[in-house]
């Protein structure tokens, strides 16, 4: 499986597109806004097709630009705790810079703590990390070591827990329980910033220490 990141809108919000080889199905974890301008090119030169976007979490600078995105019969997918976050983008309105396009995004499946998924015909295991925000959840790829995990933790820090719904000690749980106990050798790709891995933030991250 490849994994081609893109770090766009007002935020540097990371978006993950991946794919299994040129001319197969892809899916996309976050949708920013800029999202519709630079994913659909990228899938035309690699001849992709985008069957499914899936959201780590309802902020805002995830999902603005998926209602901008003209592709036909993608699935989305979202937490049910967070869905009235992408369906009344207002919400936001206190940290979301003013003029941006705040449209509500259409979600047609749940993504719930324990389940799994075939992504791409890798095993994916759906892991619930709430603080942050009420519904963030993480993608675990056992079999690429890696986990996709929205704005829980970040490369030496953690997920903002004083917007609406946030909670701190719900996120220190929820990385202890849901994060520390990912193999030590597990990427973590956040939703802002550069990668990191379980092992470096078991053993460093200032806001979080193991148990
Ligand atoms: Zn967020």
């Amino acid at each position: 499986m490849e994994i081609e990141s893109f770090e766009l809108g007002p935020f540097a919000t990371n978006a993950f597109l991946l794919w299994e080889h040129e001319g197969g199905d892809a899916v996309l974890l976050d949708a920013p806004l800029g999202v519709e301008e630079t994913v659909p090119p990228y899938l035309a030169e690699k001849n992709l097709t985008l069957t499914d976007v899936y959201l780590t979490h309802g902020h805002w600078d995830h999902f603005a630009g998926l209602p901008f995105l003209e592709i036909q019969n993608i699935q989305t997918w979202l937490h049910p705790d967070d869905r009235l976050l992408v369906e009344q983008p207002e919400l936001a309105s206190s940290y979301v810079p003013p003029g941006l396009p705040m449209k509500p995004a259409e979600i047609n499946n749940d993504l719930v703590h324990g389940q799994r998924l075939k992504i791409l015909g890798q095993s994916t295991e759906i892991r619930h990390v709430p603080g942050h925000c009420p519904g963030n959840v993480l993608f675990f790829f056992p079999d690429q070591k890696t986990a996709i995990v929205g704005d829980a933790i970040f490369a030496g820090s953690i997920g903002r827990t004083d917007l609406p719904g946030g909670d701190f000690h719900t996120l220190e749980k929820a990385i202890r329980e849901e994060i520390y106990t990912l193999p030590d050798d597990t990427i973590l790709l956040p939703g802002h910033g550069p990668m990191t891995t379980v092992a470096q933030e078991k053993s460093s991250n200032p806001y979080v220490r193991p148990m």
